[in-house]
């Protein structure tokens, strides 16, 4: 009998491990899909176009699964290879901490979380279990621990410095990708307004405020009171502001996104959307949202996913594209691919050039694609940046 526990005991615990190991991989590839796209199609002046770009992407969730972000895998959206097979200069790498069962765009309450089971599953450390913050801090540590073992290929981009570096050595060595670190959602700080320094030690530049429920800084749009900014969040944007870190208010209530505009003293970005005008959506910009952000001198990510356009072609993201350039003009908007957030797009990041196609379809020019492809995150970057990474 003793015998039979002392053999059941490992081999149960190698059948609970495959078990998690398949069911993660499983999510993963039936979470993240593209269509099958056939790059033989791209016109050659969209190809010719494509090899001059620098292209940058403000979301994407690929530290959330199982996989080394060093290899080309089959499945989901993004991994070095493939960002530096698309051309890519930039990608932010989002950490995303927790998401209610039953996700979905109008309300969602906070006693959920689905994360708990993936970090399990992808055998994350124990103490990120429980912690939120934790879960963030781990993220940012695989991604150092990529760009440590990339042989220079993945270099993470902390301040001003790093990234006119990055530029400069980008022209002799066009493979190089720069990765910044975002949270999605500050529930991540846990009430605590030190964890602010705590995330920016970690490499974290740009932090969304929510997620998809209200937390301790305000309401998301699809939380249950969708409100504005409280005490806590007023408190964290200072420092924020004072640390020079970007806010984001993808996910953020209609209040909340104004109650931040109202007192941010610098230019703020919406990482990943669409556009209410082309898809009417709880989780979109309206127009005076738009013209909010163009006011306060930030930038618009728009989204690839159909949650976001309505459908997953590139000629609807172009049309969103153009929506925003035609209200408020070319520097506000810039990409926000979502890509392997547990969404379909119609390509991967390799395939890029499937969107400068639609961008010319759609009637833009080279420079106006230039810009939109990467070059208006790059400025926006430059600007807002902090200038040199000094511990507090
Ligand atoms: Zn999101």
């Amino acid at each position: 009998m003793k015998r039979i526990l002392f053999i059941s005991g490992p081999v149960a615990l190698f059948l609970v491990w495959l078990f998690f190991w398949v069911l993660g991989k499983y999510v993963d590839s039936d979470m993240n899909r593209t269509r099958n796209v056939d790059l033989s199609q791209v016109s050659q002046e969209a190809r010719e176009l494509h090899q001059e770009l620098l292209v940058a992407d403000w979301h994407a969730d690929n530290l959330l699964w199982d996989r080394d972000l060093l290899n080309n895998i089959s499945y989901g959206q993004v991994d070095l290879p493939r960002l530096i097979a698309g051309g890519f200069a930039l990608q932010v790498f989002d950490a995303v901490i927790k998401t209610p069962r039953g996700l979905n765009y109008e309300r969602n309450d906070a006693d959920t979380d689905n994360i708990t089971l993936l970090a399990v599953a992808n055998r994350w450390p124990p103490k990120t279990w429980n912690s939120l913050l934790e879960r963030a801090l781990y993220q940012s540590q695989l991604l150092h621990e990529a760009a440590e073992r990339s042989e220079g290929n993945l270099r993470i981009i902390k301040n001003k410095s790093d990234l006119i570096d990055f530029l400069v050595h980008k022209e002799t060595k066009p493979t190089i990708v720069g990765g910044l670190l975002s949270v999605e959602g500050l529930h991540a700080l846990e009430r605590d307004l030190d964890n602010v320094g705590k995330l920016e030690r970690a490499g974290f530049r740009i932090l969304g405020l929510v997620h998809f429920f209200d937390n301790a800084l305000g309401g998301s749009s699809a939380g249950v009171e969708q409100g504005g900014l409280t005490d806590f969040g007023r408190q964290v944007l200072k420092q924020m502001e004072e640390r020079s870190i970007i806010v984001d208010l993808a996910h953020a209530s209609e209040t909340l996104f104004f109650d931040v505009l109202a007192i941010s003293t610098r230019p703020v970005v919406v990482s990943h959307t669409g556009i209410k005008a082309i898809y009417d959506s709880p989780r979109n910009l309206s127009d005076k949202q738009i013209l909010a952000i163009a006011d306060n001198g930030g930038i618009i990510g728009i989204g690839f996913w159909a949650g976001a356009n309505g459908d997953i072609n590139p000629a609807s993201i172009a049309k969103a594209v153009r929506y925003v350039v035609d209200m408020v003009g070319i520097q506000h908007v810039s990409l926000g691919s979502d890509f392997d957030g547990a969404v379909e797009t119609h390509f991967d990041a390799s395939e890029m050039v499937v969107l400068t196609e639609a961008l010319l379809a759609e009637g833009f020019t080279a420079s106006e694609i230039k810009l939109i492809m990467g070059l208006n995150q790059i400025n926006f970057l430059l600007e807002n940046l902090p200038e040199e990474y000094v511990f507090p």
